[in-house]
């Protein structure tokens, strides 16, 4: 006959405790772990005492209860703080109920202690239906191995069929349901627990995050949407659409990118305009997903809306800049090029490929400067030798680069390109090209203009020889010269005999013509001496500068001069030789450094004048010594050439 009334009773104990756990725990979130745990083990050591104090019996003389489920279910949840207390309890009650099974009932308390700390260290009090099936059996273990130590042999099988196996199914039975039961609470719980996070996540996020239904109908949503949509708080959406909120034409579009996401069924990141409540335009970064139900059935929509105003608005700008810097670089009358740190082209305007035409092609980003520079010049379009005086390749890409250089480039077809060159942040560098062919042909043009003004400032108009300012020039610089070198310099001043009254026996015109003749038949005399220069030194009298000449020379070439004028045969009947004739007069500063230049043409006057006084057609020599006052003059040579006497001709 079985014990029923006590059976019965130790399973409803158990169930009991559970149930008053399960309620209660539900409650105690707001206290912590540990009091949690203490108030578990306090409730199972209530429970333990209850049952030891109610035993049933399966056989006479052997008692038993069910404090090996409560104390493995406390410690396999509640750990050794929670079943400290139905321990003590057990082992107290025990030992104070003495009796011959005292001393195996302790080690099996101590083994359903232990089974459970087991699962509650290795599993961390794990729901799963394996490890409480494990625990269960290690409860059925702890319960009833003493038999088999306590009881002989050979009363084994009488002892299993009428104890052991009927106490085993009640110990497994009530164990696993009481396990079951706590451990769907704390599942409950945890979900619970999980729940509240993401509805404070849902809450606090503040990007709009919301569920719809398939006909648009808000069936979730957090606070951001409600202060999106300009509702009063996200409740009040519940069961309302886009079309309670926004006028027609947005809200018809919203619900066409949800038609769109639902028939493709798959997520959708779309760009959303509208306008909001206050009338302010605005944007949102839209990503919509399924919402499925167990099933995997479409059940509706998920939205999640970020605004995207400003960063809208920021872009919106940004590509408007874009855009008017695109069109100012490609309007840009120079070229512009730059090129990365690696030498390779990222950006360039039309202006820099149009003009190099020939290499257009390769002028394109993801080109590196050198491959473009040699194009250029395998084509033939720059000349590698213009302008820089570079010719390898590597050599004008580096004067390409370098900061601040300008670089004159001539291409074939004759235009002449300016590059200058401008390092960026960013480690690369700006090439900008200017086409200065006009500039180049200006500057050309001003170059001849002002060779030509300074020629015609130097230039007697009448004889084309150079004029007195060019003479004055000339001499310095042939003075220097002889200074420098310490070489000898002869100055020959020449004079047109009776020339006055040429002009009045011929006329002005005719005496140019003569003077014209005159001038040339000494620029002949004199041309093939080593650096000669003659000059219209005033009227009708010119000068002829002779570096490293001696006086003798000097003597030799006035000579000459005389001679070619005279051989002109130029009709001059108020001269009594009846030609134009020159009077020469020459003098040399003879190595006398330090003689001055006026002392020189002083002297060549003086002795102009004395060939004139001579008798004219003739060279008088004159040598210079500085200080002229110091020295005097060291030789005064008389040459005549033939001339007739001085005389008073008239015409
Ligand atoms: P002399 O033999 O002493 O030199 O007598 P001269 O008549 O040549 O005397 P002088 O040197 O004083 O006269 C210079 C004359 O040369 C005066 C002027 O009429 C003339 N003359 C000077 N320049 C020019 C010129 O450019 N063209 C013309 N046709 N005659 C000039
Ligand atoms: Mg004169
Ligand atoms: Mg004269």
């Amino acid at each position: 006959m079985l014990p029923w009334n006590e059976l019965l009773a130790n399973l409803a104990i158990v169930a009991l405790a559970t149930s008053i756990w399960t309620a209660a725990h539900s409650w105690m979130d707001t206290i912590s772990l540990t009091r949690q745990r203490i108030a578990f083990g306090v409730l199972m050591a209530g429970a333990t005492l209850i049952v030891m104090s109610v035993q049933f019996q399966f056989t006479p003389g052997v008692f038993l209860d069910l404090r090996y489920t409560l104390l493995a279910v406390t410690a396999y949840f509640g750990g050794p703080l929670a079943v400290v207390f139905p321990a003590i309890v057990a082992v107290t009650k025990r030992l104070h109920d003495g009796g011959a099974g005292v001393w195996v009932a302790l080690p099996h308390i101590s083994l359903a202690v232990a089974s459970g700390l087991f699962g509650f260290y290795r599993g961390k009090g794990t729901c799963r239906a394996l490890p409480l099936l494990l625990l269960s059996l290690a409860v059925v273990f702890s319960g009833t191995v003493g038999f088999f130590v306590m009881v002989p042999y050979a009363a084994w099988p009488g002892m299993i069929s009428k104890v052991v196996a009927p106490f085993s199914s009640i110990l497994f039975v009530s164990t696993f349901f009481a396990s079951f039961a706590i451990s769907q609470e704390l599942k409950r719980q945890r979900l619970a627990q999980q729940n509240q996070i993401y509805r404070a996540v849902f809450e606090a996020l503040p990007d709009c995050l919301n569920a719809k239904d398939l006909d648009g109908r808000f069936i979730a949503a957090n606070s951001a949407t409600a202060a999106l949509m300009g509702a009063r708080q996200a409740d009040d959406l519940i069961g309302k659409t886009d079309f309670d909120y926004y006028p027609e034409v947005v809200a018809t579009s919203f619900r066409n990118d949800e038609r769109r996401q639902l028939t493709s069924n798959a997520a959708l990141t779309v760009e959303q305009r509208f306008v909001r409540p206050d009338g302010e335009e605005a944007w949102l970064s839209t990503l919509k997903a399924p919402l499925r139900d167990a099933s995997g059935a479409m059940v509706g929509v998920i939205t999640h809306n970020r605004e995207i105003t400003v960063q809208k608005h920021l872009e919106l700008r940004l590509a408007e800049t874009r855009r008017n810097l695109a069109d100012a670089i490609s309007s840009m009358a120079d070229g512009l090029a730059m090129f990365d740190a690696q030498d390779v082209l990222v950006f360039c305007n039309t202006k820099y490929q149009s003009l190099f035409p020939v290499t257009a092609d390769v002028r394109i980003p993801g080109s590196p400067l050198r491959a473009i520079v040699q194009a250029s010049v395998e084509r033939g379009e720059v000349r590698p030798d213009a302008g820089s005086g570079a010719t390898d390749i590597d050599e004008i890409v580096s004067q390409l680069k370098t900061p601040g250089l300008v670089r004159l480039l001539q291409v074939a077809d004759g235009r002449w390109i300016e590059t200058r060159s401008q390092s960026t942040k960013l480690g690369g560098f700006l090439l900008i090209f200017a086409d200065v062919t006009e500039a180049k042909e200006n500057a050309q043009k001003l170059e001849a203009l002002n060779q030509k003004l300074e020629s015609l400032a130097n230039t007697d108009q009448l004889t084309s020889l150079p004029n007195r300012r060019a003479f004055d020039r000339q001499l310095d610089a042939a003075l220097f010269q002889a200074g420098v070198s310490d070489t000898d310099l002869v100055l020959l001043m020449i004079d047109v005999d009776y020339f006055k009254l040429y002009n009045d026996c011929y006329g002005h015109v005719a005496g140019d013509e003569a003077l014209q003749k005159v001038a040339s038949s000494i620029d002949q005399a004199v041309s093939g001496l080593h650096g000669a220069t003659v000059a219209r030194y005033g009227g009708e009298e010119f000068a002829v500068v002779l570096p490293f000449a001696s006086v003798a020379e000097a003597s030799n070439v006035g000579k000459l001069i005389c001679a070619a004028v005279r051989s002109m045969s130029l009709v001059h009947q108020s001269n009594p030789t009846g030609h134009v004739t020159v009077s020469v007069g020459v003098a040399s500063i003879m190595n006398q450094r330090e003689a001055r230049k006026d002392a020189l043409l002083e002297a060549a006057d003086r002795a102009l004048y004395q060939a004139k006084a001579q008798g004219r057609d003739r060279v008088h020599v004159d040598t210079v010594v500085a200080p002229v006052s110091k020295h005097g003059r060291l030789a005064n040579v008389e040459a005549c050439c033939g001339g007739p006497s001085s005389g008073s001709p008239t015409c």
